[in-house]
């Protein structure tokens, strides 16, 4: 496979562009580097790229591509709202039909706001929190990621709950003394730190299913548990589900799961591929924000009619009958299929799969937290990814990130991948 193109691409942008990439895990930083790949074209469950390679894709842009890339009726959607002009700055029917869908979906949210990003929509949820509560502290769990906003940069620590450190240089120090950050799945870190500083905390900030260490599932009771302890201590609790909406249902991780958030931070699919964010939750909680209330946000883009189009439209298509079970049926056939070849070429691997998302670790057990995700063998995901890659299998360059399935990938695109894996295995264990 050639890459001419995209070296050359890759050394203008270089040039141009910080580091040559608009969001660092382009980069390919956490595969022992190479030439990020310059894509040209998306259709159905495949990408080409500037050489005229055709990929598998299961990147899906980090999320929001559940329908697939240039999906025709989201395509037609964006099409149209381009054709009506993309931007007002004044209320559009759009939104109110959106809003709708999205409350329908999703029942806990009582109100919403539209907002551009998913860190948008997390920094809002925490400010909205912090007004209601009049307290400043947030808990969030350790390698959770929640957008690029100061608060959520906080430094994943492990073991025993800790104040918060900044993880990026330009977080003041005393914005990250008020994010408190435990491990995932602990109940006993979360009880520790709630006892402790449960009067001034604000908001609990939670990924429901965790999809940025993997694709890690909250084990029985501890939703529940982290519920009922925050609400005794009269704080709130915030859900992140920019990735988990409408990825494993029609709906969020909270209707899957069956635990109601007071707040709940949405993103990615939502937009149908076009940029967006949206956060919402209990009235009275919502009635905080400007122009009702005292909390202050806004946004010259906010709900702007192309995202909100094209989202509509997205989601039109997930309500599809038997859409996420096929994408159960192809994720569990691709996982098997994985670990099949994993065995027979003597590589150890853990697959965490929940419907059409999953994540494939190196020489570790099990992975439950952020702890046990770090412990995976990085190298061998590196070679296994550039491997994939050089057979036109495109996945995140990150041993952190999940695979992604589309309602468009079919049985052939499974088998393909395996066979790939095969091949990327033998080499690995010669
Ligand atoms: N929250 C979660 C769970 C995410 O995965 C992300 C992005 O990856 C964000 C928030 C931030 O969303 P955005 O990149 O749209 O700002």
């Amino acid at each position: 496979m050639t890459t001419k193109q995209s070296k050359a691409l890759y050394q203008e942008a270089e040039e141009h562009i910080l580091g040559g990439v608009n969001s660092p895990s382009r980069a390919y930083k956490g595969v022992g580097g190479g030439t990020p790949v310059f894509m040209e074209k998306g259709d159905g469950a495949h990408l080409f790229d500037v050489d005229g390679n055709r990929y598998i894709d299961y990147l899906a842009a980090y999320g929001p591509i559940v329908t697939g890339h240039a999906h025709p009726h989201v395509t037609k959607a964006i099409q149209a709202a381009a054709a009506d002009g993309v931007l007002y700055g004044t209320p559009t029917v759009h939104e109110n039909r959106f809003a709708a869908m999205l409350k329908e979906a999703i029942p806990s949210l009582e109100k919403v706001r539209f907002v551009n990003s998913g860190t948008e929509a997390v920094m809002t949820t925490i400010r909205v929190a912090r007004a209601y509560t009049g307290r400043n502290k947030v808990l969030k769990f350790s390698g959770c990621y929640h957008g690029h906003s100061d608060l959520v940069l906080v430094a994943a620590g492990s073991g025993p709950a800790t104040l918060g450190s900044p993880d990026s240089a330009g977080v003041p120090a005393a914005i990250a003394e008020d994010v408190i950050t435990v491990p995932f799945n602990d109940t006993k870190a979360f009880d520790a730190a709630m006892d402790r500083w449960g009067e001034e905390i604000a908001g609990v900030l939670v990924e429901p299913i965790v999809g940025n260490f993997g694709i890690v599932e909250p084990e029985e009771g501890f939703l529940e548990h982290v519920n009922r302890e925050t609400h005794k201590h009269d704080a709130l609790v915030i859900y992140d589900e920019v990735i988990t909406a409408f990825r494993f249902t029609y709906g969020a991780a909270q209707n899957l799961l069956g635990v109601e958030p007071d707040l709940t931070a949405l993103g990615k699919v939502i937009g149908g591929g076009l940029p967006i964010g949206a956060y919402g939750g209990r009235q009275d909680i919502m009635e905080q924000v400007a122009p009702l209330g005292p909390a202050y946000q806004a946004g010259t883009h906010a709900g702007n009619p192309a995202s909100i189009r094209a989202g509509i439209a997205c989601l039109e298509v997930l309500k599809t009958p038997g859409v996420y079970e096929e994408m159960d049926r192809l994720g569990a056939k691709l996982a098997d299929g994985l670990q099949t070849s994993a065995q027979k070429h003597g590589i150890s691997v853990t697959v965490n799969r929940l419907r059409g998302a999953l994540t494939l670790y190196f020489d570790t057990d099990s992975v439950r937290n952020y702890d046990d995700a770090d412990n995976s063998n990085g190298e061998r995901f590196a070679q296994f990814f550039h491997g994939m890659l050089n057979q036109g299998i495109n996945l995140a360059p990150s041993k952190y990130e999940a695979w992604f399935l589309t309602t468009e990938h079919v049985d052939s695109d499974i088998d393909e991948t395996i066979a790939a894996a095969d091949s990327v295995f033998a080499d690995m264990s010669s």
